[in-house]
């Protein structure tokens, strides 16, 4: 079975010389919600532009279904998309901007309106069809703006920044929307937010661009307990990265000699030799703080090891969470966000030399590169 959507060594260089995309691999199973992310100018946008036919190939593939669409003009393409300004005509009403969409594609009048209500049903817009989209909420524009897009029943929805126009509170109402309709109707998304929050909610997979490269491509939980690159550990959630030289191993997990002294974590890459530069990545989450009444050598013992001592400065409470500054020896912070009880005996008493700790299976190794 072909993929729904494969793009194969895919490189966009513009007239001006930039090179925005760089040897682009992706295979996309059918149904399934993919993100790209990244900072600006990584080229998330353009590689959209150039699935959806906006923008030509330099070289490379992509393929739609088995179907090489290379060449394929925009409106043959079976493709939609549906952009940050949704792009929609003020002076017509809901069911006109629909229709519109389905008469780019060629579609005729009968099939136009058949469908067109057909859409309107499922996104619950029939009772605004016949008003002008400009006098309705931000919310409502951004279903109309979907259901144009997918009237046309389009083997893959393609969404740039569709959210970000949208005020806090409505994008998180709107995001569980997008995803149960996702998940309802099985058809692949391919969704361009700059918010790494955003995409880790709503994706399967998430692709991480840097200067127009792929830097990784995995599951969202993956990309954050499992950071492949030194870029991906700094870009995705809130981790600390500790330089070291790869000591000793037992199986997956390594012993990294570090300024705090030796540390394990466990190595993806067992091409890293001992000896060979890494860096210890450690999510925030793994990170456990300890009063420092609690005897070190017992902690050294449960923790295999991987307790380093740190100084706060800086705890406050917002609502149930408690925000900490951790400073370690080298005068490097560490921010560690937790529930207001786990640490309510840590910090009440006055504490300020602590102990942390995590487990070696949570920390990651990777290259230094
Ligand atoms: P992103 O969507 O990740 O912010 P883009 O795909 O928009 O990134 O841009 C990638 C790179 O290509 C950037 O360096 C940007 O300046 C450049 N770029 C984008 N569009 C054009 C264009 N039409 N002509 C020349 N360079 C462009």
């Amino acid at each position: 079975m072909a993929y729904d959507l494969e793009l194969t060594g895919v490189e966009k260089v513009y007239d001006n010389g930039t090179m925005a995309v760089r040897n682009f691999d992706l295979q996309v199973e059918k149904g399934e919600f993919i993100s790209f992310v990244g900072p600006s100018g990584c080229g998330k946008t353009t590689t959209l532009r150039m699935i959806a036919g906006f923008e030509s190939i330099t070289s490379g593939e992509i393929q739609i279904r088995g179907r090489r669409i290379n060449e394929l003009p925009a409106e043959q393409r079976p493709t939609s998309t549906i952009f940050q300004n949704y792009a929609l005509f003020p002076h017509m009403t809901v069911r006109q901007n629909i229709e519109y969409g389905l008469s780019v594609k060629g579609f005729k009048a009968a099939q136009r309106r058949e469908k067109a209500e057909g859409i309107m049903a499922k996104l619950e817009l029939l009772e605004v069809a016949d008003r002008r989209h400009d006098v309705l909420s931000g919310g409502q524009r951004q279903r109309i703006a979907l259901a144009r897009g997918l009237a046309v029943e389009p083997d893959i929805l393609l969404l740039d920044e569709p959210l970000g126009s949208l005020d806090a509170n409505l994008r998180k109402s709107i995001q569980n929307e997008l995803k149960l309709l996702q998940r309802n109707l099985g058809i692949t998304f391919i969704f361009v937010t700059h918010a790494q929050s955003e995409a880790l909610v709503l994706s399967d997979r998430v692709v991480v661009m840097n200067r127009g490269e792929v830097e990784q491509i995995s599951p969202p939980y993956e990309l954050y307990t499992r950071p492949k690159t030194s870029f991906v550990a700094q870009f995705i959630g809130r981790n600390t990265n500790i330089p070291g030289t790869i000591k000793d191993r037992d199986g997956d997990i390594v012993v990294v000699d570090t300024i705090y002294g030796a540390l394990r974590g466990f190595l993806t890459d067992g091409a890293l030799e001992d000896g060979a530069q890494v860096i210890a990545v450690v999510p925030s989450e793994a990170i456990d703080v300890h009063p420092d009444s609690i005897d070190r050598e017992e902690l050294v013992g449960r923790y295999q090891g991987n307790v380093v001592e740190g100084q706060v400065r800086a705890a406050y409470v917002v609502g149930h969470t408690v925000f900490n500054a951790i400073e370690l020896s080298d005068g490097r912070e560490v921010n560690i966000e937790s529930h207001i009880e786990k640490y309510r005996n840590v910090f009440e008493t006055g504490t300020s030399r602590v102990h942390l700790t995590w487990l070696p299976n949570e920390a990651t190794v990777i290259g230094k590169g």
